[in-house]
């Protein structure tokens, strides 16, 4: 479907069971608009009480052709993967692991998290030229560009924005922010005009150019805008995703982003091996989780599908 001309597709999420008790709201892939630039996955959780549901328990898992990015709105998180990474993250602070050929990581709240966790977990697809490079990144970012501008403090998490450019690592052009906006702010930020561009309302209703957008819902604007306007008439956050046209062939499966359903199915049975106990040498292993890797499913019986 082009998102050659500016539209206002509105992508109600999907409940998405992870593990025994979390659930998320998934907005990306959706049936509707797959990506957003290079931005390939969008799932949105909480706010939950840690204590009634859990907390994060996400055990080593594999990824391959993409970077994931890690951003919490509440709470705390800890990040261990088979580069060696041990890592906690608070609100306002970024994980980006770039996977290429293969990594895996696992994602726990710690004994000490705060009650509430409320966050996103995003993926950006890689270009052919990274998609299979050696994994060596790990990136976590303390401190990022902010600014205040019509009743919004703006954190550039990826790429830039309004001149404030994030140091993460990004192999295509694009673009992720965090607007918190007081009640009534108006908004007015440039962007590309050759990108699609996304708004998720995070945790109150707001207006995305000019039309109603519920909470939890991911505006879908596609191109050909060159200045956005979110309004939060209650106040409330706001993620902003924007990117170049992501034109390459993408099979997405599980954990796996490759070009073809060979590629998918060599990547499950590197990871799968002989079973829980291997040690897979293309993605390494988690030093010190407590617990059993999570294998990969069975594939379907048909054939899978580039988007
Ligand atoms: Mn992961």
């Amino acid at each position: 479907m082009s998102t050659a001309d500016p539209v206002h597709d509105v992508l109600e999420p999907r409940d998405v069971l992870l593990g025994r008790t979390t659930h998320v709201r998934r907005l990306l892939p959706h049936k509707v608009r797959r990506t957003v630039g290079a931005w390939c996955f969008l799932d949105h959780y909480g706010p939950d009480d840690i204590k009634e549901v859990g907390g994060m328990w996400v055990p080593p898992h594999p990824h391959t052709g993409l970077q994931t990015v890690t951003w919490l709105f509440e709470g705390l998180g800890r990040h261990t993967d088979s580069l060696g990474s041990d890592q906690l993250i608070r609100p306002g602070q970024l994980n980006v692991m770039t996977a290429g050929h293969g990594i895996c990581h696992a994602e726990v709240s710690p004994d000490d998290a705060p009650q509430h966790l409320h966050g996103v977990q995003l993926w950006v697809a890689l270009p052919d030229e990274h998609r299979d490079s050696a994994p060596t990144d790990f990136t976590h970012l303390a401190e990022l560009p902010t600014f205040t501008d019509g009743g919004a403090q703006v954190t550039v998490m990826v790429g830039s924005l309004a001149g404030h450019t994030s140091p993460a690592p990004a192999y295509s052009p694009l673009v992720g922010a965090e607007l918190r906006l007081d009640p009534g702010a108006t908004i007015t930020l440039p962007v590309e005009s050759g990108w699609e561009h996304a708004v998720l309302a995070v945790d109150r209703p707001l207006r995305v150019e000019d039309a109603p957008l519920e909470r939890h819902r991911l505006s879908h604007l596609g191109q050909g805008r060159s200045t956005l306007t979110v309004e939060a008439p209650e106040g409330g956050i706001a993620l902003l995703l924007g990117g170049e046209p992501f034109g390459e062939q993408m099979v997405m499966w599980w954990n796996f982003i490759g070009r073809s359903h060979e590629e998918i199915v060599e990547q499950r049975e590197a990871w799968n091996g002989s079973g829980v106990d291997d040690v897979p040498e293309r993605f390494g292993q988690v030093l010190g989780f407590d617990g059993p890797r999570l294998l990969a499913p069975p594939l379907p019986n048909t054939r899978l599908k580039a988007r």
